[in-house]
């Protein structure tokens, strides 16, 4: 059990960190709730069920152990801090044009697939149309990443999503997540995107500053 003083600072956390999924959000308020309650009294005729099935059925939902079972897996598994590839942008030919020489194909890739930074094993996303020319030049681009990734030993990214929970309760989650993808590496953390977002806000807010007047 927790105070409710302390259960009110970490409800006012939850409620303030805009990258919570409205499942996720809702789960986590009601653990909260099950953390500031005292515990059930022991019924013979109740199956023992654990904190995190009495979170779910608090937080609206409902059926047999079978089906909770199945979206507590896919909430938890959708907040496990692990690398996720960025989000496929616009399908852009990497190839240029010979006339105006050097300027970017601006068609639409037929072709797509990612490749990864060979130092830091991140992936994006590369696409050719169906030019000849431009396919080799995408074919060899690939090649080069990961025959270049392979030589430096294969690095795997770091966790770039997830770990939501992590940043609001100090135990049991590190076990929910193992428990819902066995990929999970214990002491994966990933660096809150709050904070990047401050970051780049004060970057640009200096580039802002520093540009010319006739530029703003
Ligand atoms: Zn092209």
């Amino acid at each position: 059990m927790i105070a409710s003083a302390r259960a009110g600072e970490v409800r006012a956390r939850i409620f303030a960190d805009a990258d919570f999924k409205p499942d996720l959000k809702l789960f986590a308020l009601a653990v909260v709730h099950l953390l500031e309650s005292p515990p059930p009294q022991k019924v013979k005729e109740f199956r023992k069920e654990s904190w995190a099935y009495r979170a779910l059925r608090l937080a609206g939902h409902t059926g047999t152990t079978e089906e909770l079972t199945r979206k507590l897996r896919w909430i938890v598994r959708d907040d496990v801090p692990k690398y996720r590839l960025p989000k496929e942008p616009e399908r852009v030919c990497v190839g240029v044009m010979l006339r105006p020489a050097g300027a970017p194909c601006a068609r639409r890739a037929t072709h797509v697939s990612t490749r990864p930074n060979p130092l830091t094993g991140e992936r994006d996303w590369i696409g050719a149309c169906s030019n000849a020319r431009h396919f080799q030049a995408y074919e060899s681009a690939r090649q080069e990443s990961w025959t270049a990734w392979r030589a430096n030993g294969e690095p795997a990214p770091k966790p770039n999503s997830g770990g939501v929970l992590l940043r609001h309760f100090e135990r049991g989650i590190e076990p929910l997540y193992a428990w819902a993808d066995r990929e999970y590496t214990r002491g994966d953390v990933v660096t809150p995107p709050v904070m990047e977002r401050d970051i780049a806000g004060v970057v640009s807010l200096a580039d802002y500053r520093r540009a010319p007047e006739e530029a703003r």
